[in-house]
């Protein structure tokens, strides 16, 4: 079994063996069938495969639901130029090639295996019949639900559509479902496997904790010269005094546009090469910069979180918060692209009272503005300030950074066994907690 599936990986991906122990143990859960699977891993570490392998290996088509076109197109291209027939129907499909989909999907043996779409298309009525016609010949291999997340009220990016799924997934009984998402906390995941109607699901989750993360918080307001921290902290991170040949790079967050060009601009001025990015510049020129910063030509690249969605650098020596992130889930998606390759790297956030003031303040009034207009209130609203509240007490508690975070996604508490700033020495995190206290009284 292990060998046949093995030499499967290997014909139709040319993979030689299996990312990880978790990725081998999820496919073969899929292709047992007799259970569904939830499966929760970081970007990067190949969801994609859980269905597309087992796909392969099955009779019939594997229906797989993406919420944006352009993510399905991505794939479909990948699947394409390893000669997998998978294709997606959309609203953009020229009628002609459309045509040809649903004949083969409506033949007695089609050829197609893997078909995405959106959910917007699945509740459509014009692909009811197609839909209806593969379930009554029994033609569907799996369902999967990808960026499942979007089913939730609770995650970041709630899609309605996505609730109809439930309704899907109850009509295919006995097709097997798969729903995957990144980084989901707790109660996020128990809502997807709720609200798709799961059953007997198998839950796949990559522990939260990783131990070659070094956290830590610098309270910015106490630094006489926060820049000159900043720049000493990266250049012990990418180890430029020891003649690195710099191959490491990082990431600099920053609330703002003004505040990624300041701190790009002083960090340069200071002898580390930074360059800003953020949605102000020109698409070419954001281009040009994270290529650079990809080539390694640019060492540090100070953003805005619209950076780094789908961008993989195994490399990343640090990342550092210039301001509060939003939430701490947030937190530990953009804290986590350091240390991909599993060596030894730094996430550190300056905490500042009058960003958590600012932060603070921007939320509800988001919060407010969503009220007005839709006339009440709801649950996920409460979610956006809890959620950063959690952020403030992961800076200002005195406690193992790691375990805050663990224990925020439902997870045991580590052994952060000096990985965090707390962890290594609770001494200087205490008295930097009561120089702050000194601070905001006077
Ligand atoms: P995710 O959806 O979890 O973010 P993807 O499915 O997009 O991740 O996969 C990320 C990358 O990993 C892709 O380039 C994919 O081809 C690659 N990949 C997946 N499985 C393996 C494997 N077993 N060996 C090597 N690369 C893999
Ligand atoms: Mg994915
Ligand atoms: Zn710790």
């Amino acid at each position: 079994m292990t060998t046949s599936l093995k030499q499967a990986l290997k014909t139709h991906f040319g993979f030689d063996s299996f990312r990880s122990k978790l990725q081998e143990d999820v496919v073969k859960a899929v292709i047992r069938g007799d259970r569904d699977v939830f499966v929760c891993m970081p970007t990067g570490a190949g969801k994609s495969l859980c269905y597309q392998l087992p796909a392969m290996l099955a009779e019939g088509i594997t229906l797989v639901i993406s919420p944006l076109i352009a993510l399905i197109q991505d794939q479909v291209d990948h699947l394409r130029d390893l000669n997998i027939p998978a294709c997606s129907i959309n609203s953009k499909l020229p009628a002609g090639e459309r045509r040809l989909i649903m004949a083969d999907l409506e033949s007695s043996s089609p050829k197609l295996k893997l078909l995405y779409i959106t959910p917007e298309m699945v509740a459509s009525p014009t692909f009811q019949p197609c839909l209806n016609g593969l379930c009554s010949r029994s033609q569907l291999a799996y369902l999967a639900v990808d960026e499942a997340h979007c089913v939730s009220q609770w995650g970041h990016d709630f899609r309605p559509d996505y609730l109809k799924l439930g309704e899907l997934r109850a009509r295919l009984q006995g097709v097997p479902c798969l729903a995957l998402t990144a980084t989901a906390p707790k109660n996020v995941q128990e809502d997807i496997v709720q609200s798709l109607k799961m059953n007997l699901t198998l839950s796949f989750v990559t522990p939260v904790f990783r131990k070659n993360l070094h956290y830590d918080v610098i309270f910015r307001e106490l630094l006489p010269n926060p820049y000159v921290h900043l720049h000493a902290f990266i250049k012990k991170a990418l180890a430029l005094d020891s003649g690195s040949n710099g191959q490491g790079c990082g990431i600099v967050y920053c609330r703002t546009r003004d505040g990624c060009e300041t701190v790009a601009y002083q960090l340069t001025k200071l002898g580390i090469l930074s360059k800003a990015y953020h949605a102000g510049l020109k698409s070419g020129d954001r281009t040009e910069v994270q290529n650079e910063w990809m080539q390694g030509k640019v060492l540090v690249i100070v953003a805005t979180i619209s950076f780094g969605m789908g961008v993989d650098k195994a490399n990343v020596r640090f990342v550092a918060h210039w301001n509060l992130a939003k939430s701490l889930a947030s937190y530990y998606q953009e804290s986590g692209r350091a240390g991909r390759d599993g060596l030894p790297s730094a996430c550190r956030t300056y905490y500042s009272a009058k960003d958590k003031e600012q932060i603070n303040f921007l939320i509800r009034q988001e919060v407010g503005r969503k009220q007005a207009k839709r006339g009440s209130a709801k649950e996920s609203d409460k979610a956006a300030i809890t959620d950063f509240e959690a952020m403030v007490l992961f800076c200002e508690k005195e406690g193992c950074r790691h375990d805050t975070i663990s224990k925020f996604f439902g997870d045991q508490s580590p052994n952060c066994a000096g990985a965090c700033d707390f962890c290594s020495n609770p001494k200087v995190v205490r008295a930097q907690l009561a120089r702050a206290a000194v601070l905001s009284s006077n």
